[in-house]
C-alpha cells in the first residue's frame, strides 16, 4: 500500500532525517529541482506533492503555490526564510516551518572560533609557516582573559556565547532592545540600554542578530568611529549587519585589530577588498557546517514536517505562535481540549457565528495561550470549512467570516477551579458556551455546557440530546440505542431542574448513523438528538 503523503525534498538534508519521512511518507529526492533551469519542471511537479523540503536555494512564492494543488507543509531546513513567502503560505494554510534551534551550537561555537582565531593570529600563523618560514614574534597576540565582550542580540546565539565566554573570564556586556532585562540576569550579562553604550566599551564585539531593516549596517563608520582603539569584531551573524565598507575602513586606518567574518554582504564572495588583510579572517558561511547540526537539522524538519502533516502542534512554525520543548509539553493537553471544544458549536448549531470569547483562568492564564485559542477556532471552522483549516490559517479564516474574537485572562481561581477555560460563542440568534478543564491525568474534560454542569471526556464519537427531563427518558434512549447496535460508553445527564430541559452527553463506540439519530428524536420527550465527531 503506498503512503498516505507524498513528501518533495529539493535540496541536502542528513540521511537520517530522509529516513525518518520515509517511515511515513512517499519520498522523492531531487536537488536538481532547486535550480533556475529546473523551475519549470518544479512548478509542474509540485501538485503531486503534500510537503517540499528545502533550504535557501528554491524559490517558494507565489507562483510555487499556484501551480501546487495539495501542498500543506513546506519544510526550511536550517534557518532564515528569505526564499519562502511565508505570507502567501498563511494564506493558503499551508504551515512553513524551519529549524532555528538545529545549529545554535555551531553558529556559537564558531563565533567564538573566530574571536580566538583573531586574537591569536592562529590563520595567520598556520600559513606562516607551511610556507616553510618560522616567526614567533611576529604573531603576538592578546588574552581575552579580563576583556569586554559586548554582544549585540542575546538570543539563542548570543546568549550561548556569552555563557561560554564568562568561562574565559570576559566581562560580558549585552544590547538587545527586544528582551526583559531577565534574560539579561539569567545570563550574567550586563544589560547597555543603547547601542553606542555597548560599542564604547568593549575590547571585543560579536554581533548575533538577525537581518532586518533596522540591524543591516547597525554598525557602519559612526559606530566604528567610537570604539575602543584595537577593537576585534565577530561577524557570524548575517552579511552587512557590521557594515564591510566600514571593517575595510576601520582595518586599513588600524581603528580594528582584527575581524572574525563567516557572512558576507553578498555570498558567494569570491572577492573582496577585505581578503587582503591578514587580520581580517574569512569563512565562507559554515556556522552551521559540523556533522551534529546537519543531522539535527534533518532530524528536525524531518519531525516538524510529519507533525504538519498529520495536523499536530509545529513547534517550529514560522506563521503560528512558536512553542519551546516545556511550553509544549504544559499547553498540549490544553491544546488538544480546545480543538475538541471547538468542534462542538456547529455539530449541534446552524446559527452563524458573530463572536467568540475565550476566558482562560488560573494556572492555564499563565502560560502562552495563543495555541489553544487558535485551536478551538480550528475546531469550531473545521465542521464548516473541511480539511481547509488548519493551525495556520484558523485564525485567519475566522476573521474572513467575521467572527469577532475575545480573549480574557485572569490568573484567579474562578468557581473553585484552579485553572478551568470557558467559551462563550455568540451566533446571530443564540448563545452557547462551553466550559474545560484537564482532569488529574491531564486529559481533557467538558465541565459545563450551556450552563449544565457536567463532568465528561471529549471522545471521538459523540451523542448529544436535548430533552425535557422527565422520568423515562434515559431508559428509552438506552433502549432505542440497544435497538440500532450503538454501545454506549459513557453517559451523563446535564440538568438543572426536574421537568426542565436537560442535555445529555454519550460517549459512544463507533460513526452515528442517520436511522439512530431519527429513532433517537422520535422518543418521546426528546427534542433533539445530534452526532458530534471530534
Ligand atoms: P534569535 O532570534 O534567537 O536571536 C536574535 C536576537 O537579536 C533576539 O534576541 C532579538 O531580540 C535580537 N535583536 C533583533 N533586532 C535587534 C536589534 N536591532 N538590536 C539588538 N538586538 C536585536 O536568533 P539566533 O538563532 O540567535 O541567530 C542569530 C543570528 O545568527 C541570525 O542572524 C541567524 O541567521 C544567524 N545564524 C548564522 C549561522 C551561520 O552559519 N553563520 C548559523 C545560525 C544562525
Amino acid at each position: 500500500m503506498g503512503n498516505q503523503w507524498k513528501i518533495l525534498v529539493t535540496e541536502r538534508i542528513a540521511e537520517e532525517g530522509i529516513e525518518m519521512l520515509k517511515q511515513e511518507a512517499d519520498v522523492h529526492v531531487d536537488f536538481e529541482l532547486s535550480s533556475d533551469e529546473k523551475r519549470p519542471e518544479l512548478l509542474k511537479e509540485i501538485k503531486n506533492y503534500d510537503a517540499i523540503i528545502v533550504r535557501s536555494k528554491t524559490k517558494i512564492d507565489r507562483e510555487l503555490f499556484d501551480a501546487s494543488e495539495n501542498l500543506k507543509v513546506v519544510g526550511r531546513a536550517g534557518n532564515g526564510i528569505d526564499n519562502i513567502e511565508v505570507k502567501e503560505a498563511t494564506k493558503r494554510g499551508v504551515v512553513v516551518a524551519n529549524t532555528p534551534d538545529s545549529n545554535t551550537i555551531s553558529a556559537a561555537e564558531l563565533a567564538i572560533g573566530l574571536l580566538i582565531a583573531q586574537s591569536r593570529n592562529i590563520s595567520q600563523a598556520n600559513t606562516y609557516i607551511k610556507s616553510g618560514k618560522w616567526e614567533r614574534n611576529k604573531f603576538k597576540g592578546s588574552e581575552l582573559y579580563g576583556k569586554v565582550l559586548g554582544i549585540v542580540g542575546l538570543g539563542r546565539i548570543g546568549s550561548l556565547v556569552a555563557t561560554r565566554m564568562q568561562s574565559f573570564g570576559m566581562k560580558v556586556i549585552g544590547y538587545d532592545p527586544y528582551i526583559q532585562d531577565e534574560r539579561f540576569k539569567r545570563f550574567n550579562v550586563e544589560k547597555k540600554d543603547a547601542l553606542d553604550k555597548l560599542i564604547k566599551e568593549s575590547d571585543f564585539i560579536s554581533v548575533h542578530t538577525p537581518r532586518t531593516e533596522e540591524t543591516m549596517g547597525m554598525i557602519g563608520e559612526d559606530e566604528i568611529e567610537i570604539m575602543k582603539e584595537g577593537v576585534r569584531l565577530v561577524n557570524a551573524a548575517r552579511g552587512g549587519i557590521i557594515s564591510e565598507q566600514a571593517i575595510l575602513k576601520g582595518i586599513k586606518n588600524g581603528k580594528i585589530a582584527s575581524a572574525g567574518i563567516d557572512v558576507h554582504e553578498v555570498e558567494p564572495c569570491y572577492d573582496n577588498p577585505l581578503y587582503e588583510y591578514d587580520n581580517v579572517i574569512v569563512t565562507p558561511h559554515i556556522g552551521a557546517s559540523t556533522l551534529e547540526a546537519q543531522q539535527n537539522v534533518g532530524v528536525t524538519i524531518a519531525n516538524q514536517v510529519i507533525s504538519a502533516l498529520k495536523g499536530e502542534v509545529v513547534t517550529n512554525a514560522v506563521n503560528l505562535p512558536t512553542l519551546n520543548r516545556d511550553e509544549l509539553i504544559t499547553t498540549k493537553p490544553y491544546i488538544d481540549l480546545m480543538d475538541k471544544l471547538g468542534g462542538i458549536y456547529y455539530q449541534l448549531y446552524n446559527d452563524p457565528v458573530e463572536k467568540v470569547e475565550i476566558s482562560y483562568y488560573g494556572n492555564v492564564a499563565r502560560q502562552e495561550t495563543d495555541m489553544a485559542t487558535i485551536a478551538f477556532l480550528k475546531g469550531l471552522l473545521s465542521p464548516v470549512v473541511g480539511e481547509h483549516v488548519n493551525y495556520v490559517n484558523a485564525k485567519m479564516l475566522a476573521e474572513q467570516r467575521g467572527i469577532a474574537l475575545k480573549e480574557n485572562k485572569k490568573m484567579d481561581v474562578f468557581n473553585g477551579y484552579t485553572q478551568l477555560i470557558t467559551v462563550k460563542v455568540r451566533g446571530k440568534n443564540k448563545t452557547f458556551t462551553i466550559s474545560g478543564n484537564l482532569s488529574s491525568k491531564n486529559e481533557g474534560k467538558i465541565v459545563e455546557i450551556e450552563g449544565y454542569e457536567v463532568d465528561v471526556e471529549p471522545s471521538e464519537f459523540m451523542i448529544f440530546v436535548q430533552n425535557i427531563d422527565v422520568p423515562g427518558v434515559i431508559g428509552k434512549i438506552g433502549t432505542t440505542l440497544a435497538i440500532e447496535n450503538v454501545n454506549i460508553a459513557k453517559m451523563q445527564v446535564g440538568r438543572n431542574k426536574p421537568g426542565e430541559r436537560a442535555l445529555m452527553l454519550l460517549n459512544v463506540d463507533d460513526i452515528v448513523s442517520k436511522d439512530t439519530l431519527d429513532a433517537l428524536t422520535k422518543v418521546e420527550n426528546v427534542i433533539w438528538a445530534k452526532a458530534v465527531r471530534l
